[in-house]
């Protein structure tokens, strides 16, 4: 008997894969291990839990139970991989030993938690899963002043939300303004007034030192290296990700920032994929969903034995700030020159590159609503 394909993780490009595979195949054995219940959840609802009072049980769309079933997989749910030997094509899970004819890393990204001194340090909370947020939940729904380490896409979609949910809330970020790797500074100015304006305190320039037990119970003190002192029920940390390597790096595959994939979506080893978060495609990581579906969309293709070539066309992020919304597509860099248009429906910007080329715009408010011209527009070019 053929061994069947395996999937490691259970997140949006797993699942993404096997809904693609599925479309077009309804025989090919699967198997999905997952350090995980395997739930169908969306990731970018963990943006606005607070305001809408969900708790993690409120985002699962279907439980993994009912997805094996409804696409036909067998679903290890619960069940870390441990080890793979690319030589013997098999991988070690819970003590046994499997093996496969194709195998996936899907194994996605961890929250990066930047080094802090200090007994509270062990308590700073990520939210990058359902499970992280279940971890949480009660904790943050019962605290009042929340702070935040990190104010790029993440850091300040919660913030925003925890804000509304009626939070007081703190963000240090070390660079001189939010969203420092998403838009150009006159969007991100435009973005921290309102915020303050609510009440939420930006600590720019700025980063987290040491987190402390506070001498009240269940609280810390913050200590910033500019000597600021904040009295917090909570610390989440929003600083980014790294991309969850370890598995593949242990089975001698080539790592440089992620699992190293060409085109293809083929790693260093023979029958090994990538795709998803801890994918490093042609030398990028794209941690979003964009990349993702055509990620999984060209592997269906490559695993089901027909030919593709993945390219990524430009692409869009929304941030998911309801008071400031802001659209970024394509892309620019502190080289770029923009024309920028400022009006009463917000900002509409278009970035050029040295050859004056389109390269990337950025659309806020009601503007944001031209977005997709601006994208065929871009793509044009
Ligand atoms: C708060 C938040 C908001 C976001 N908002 C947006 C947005 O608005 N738009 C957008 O495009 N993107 C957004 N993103 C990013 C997007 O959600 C992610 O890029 C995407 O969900 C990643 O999916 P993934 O399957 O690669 O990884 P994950 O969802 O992290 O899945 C990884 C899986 O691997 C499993 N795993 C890992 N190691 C092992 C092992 N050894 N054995 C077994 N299983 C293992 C885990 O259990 C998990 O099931 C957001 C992310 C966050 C955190």
């Amino acid at each position: 008997m053929t061994a069947p394909m395996v999937i490691i993780g259970s997140g949006f490009a797993a699942y993404q894969l096997i809904k693609n595979i599925r479309r077009q195949d309804t025989t090919l054995a699967i198997q999905v291990f997952t350090a995980d219940d395997g739930d169908d959840y969306n990731k970018p609802d963990l943006s606005h839990v607070f305001s809408k009072q969900q708790d993690a049980d409120a985002l699962i769309l279907q439980s993994g139970a009912d997805f094996a079933a409804q696409y036909q997989v067998e679903l290890l749910a619960n069940t870390r991989v441990e080890r793979v030997d690319t030589q013997a094509q098999c991988l070690y899970a819970n003590g046994e030993r499997y093996e496969y004819s194709k195998l996936i890393f899907a194994t996605g990204a961890n929250a990066f938690v930047p080094p802090v001194k200090g007994d509270g340090a062990a308590s700073i909370i990520t939210l990058n899963s359902l499970s992280e947020y279940r971890r949480s939940q009660q904790a943050l729904k019962q605290a009042a002043r929340i702070l935040i380490m990190g104010g790029g896409l993440i850091g300040v979609e919660l913030a925003m939300d925890l804000q509304t949910s009626g939070k007081e809330v703190i963000v240090v970020e070390p660079n001189s303004r939010l969203l420092a790797n998403v838009a150009p500074d006159f969007v991100a100015l435009k973005l921290e007034q309102p915020l303050r304006d609510g009440g939420m305190t930006l600590e720019l320039n700025d980063y987290v030192t040491t987190i402390a037990p506070s001498a009240s119970e269940q609280a810390f003190m913050v200590t910033t290296k500019a000597g600021k002192v904040f009295d917090v029920d909570c610390v989440i940390s929003a600083a980014g990700l790294r991309p969850n390597t370890q598995l593949a790096q242990q089975a001698g595959i080539e790592i440089k920032h992620g699992i190293v994939v060409d085109a293809q979506l083929k790693a260093s080893a023979d029958n090994v994929y990538a795709l998803g978060d801890c994918a490093e495609i042609n030398g990028k990581l794209m941690a979003f969903l964009q990349p993702i579906i055509l990620s999984a969309n060209a592997l269906a293709k490559q695993l089901l034995g027909q030919s593709s070539q993945l390219s990524f066309p430009p692409m869009m992020v929304k941030v998911k700030t309801p008071s400031y919304p802001i659209q970024v597509g394509g892309k620019f860099n502190t080289d770029s020159s923009w024309r920028v248009g400022f009006d009463k429906g917000g900002v509409t910007a278009e970035a050029f590159d040295a050859q004056n080329n389109m390269t990337g715009f950025v659309v806020t408010d009601e503007n944001a609503k031209q977005a997709f011209s601006l994208l065929r527009k871009l793509s044009a070019a």
